[in-house]
């Protein structure tokens, strides 16, 4: 089944919960396109697909089928950008079920940057549709970021911008402190500078801070840690993340 709207169109299954809720899902979609579309002044090549499905298996299967992999690992949502098939350029495959609802910013802040610049580095691409998504697990990033920070677990910003580093951590550290340290950058500079530095960001990410922000990337990080530090940890947040989430 098929439902089209300005910025999507939405493929689902009959008698899927995604059938049931597809009104409310085009409108929370539509409510997040204009935002990050206001924010970066782009646009998405044409209308977003969105693939609904049922549970991660069927998404990890659709991814196996596209990357041509034998694996196919159980996933809740993925973007293809730019990648044309008879139905358009943009995809997004993600699961729609009453206790995996993948929908929301993320993906769509991928696809939507990207029409700007595609980062070579995984930290400037996932920080960026981290600053739009907010939260990890229902926690903000900031209160993550001070997590770590607290339990002296926080990698250094300046590797984490380098793909070899970023790839050592787990993602709910890299991508909570990718989303703070974007966060930072967009509310320190503003948003033009950082769509500015955003379309340097092709390769040589360090160069890019820089010569944007007229501040090396050591000295931002620097700067970016002071800010936190501002901040307390809420305690019962704390509580949160070693009772529910067992994060030591
Ligand atoms: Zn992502």
């Amino acid at each position: 089944m098929e439902l089209s709207t300005t910025h999507y169109v939405f493929h689902y299954k009959k008698n899927s919960l995604a059938e049931k809720e597809i009104d409310q899902i085009a409108d929370i979609q539509e409510g997040c396109y204009t935002f990050i579309s206001g924010c970066l002044h782009a646009d998405a090549k044409g209308r977003i697909h969105y693939h609904l499905f049922d549970t991660p298996q069927e998404v990890g299967k659709q991814y196996a089928i596209i990357h041509d992999e034998d694996d196919d690992e159980p996933c809740n949502g993925f973007a293809l950008p730019e990648t044309m098939s008879r139905d358009g350029t943009n995809h997004v495959y993600a699961v729609y079920s009453e206790t995996i609802k993948c929908i929301g910013f993320h993906e769509d802040a991928h696809i939507i940057s990207y029409s700007i610049c595609r980062p070579d580095s995984r930290f400037i691409s996932e920080g960026l549709a981290m600053f739009f998504d907010r939260y990890w697990w229902g926690i903000d990033n900031y209160s993550w970021t001070k997590w770590y920070i607290e339990q002296g677990k926080n990698p250094s910003v300046v590797d984490l911008l380098e793909n070899s580093h970023f790839r050592e951590y787990d993602c709910e550290l890299t991508y909570p402190l990718a989303g703070a340290f974007t966060g930072y950058l967009i509310e320190r500079f503003g948003t033009e500078k950082y769509v500015e530095f955003y379309k340097r960001c092709a390769d040589r990410t360090a160069q890019a801070l820089e010569q944007t922000f007229g501040i090396s990337a050591f000295l931002l990080e620097k700067d970016f840690l002071g800010y936190m530090k501002v901040f307390d940890l809420r305690e019962d947040i704390r509580g949160l993340m070693i009772k529910e989430f067992q994060v030591i």
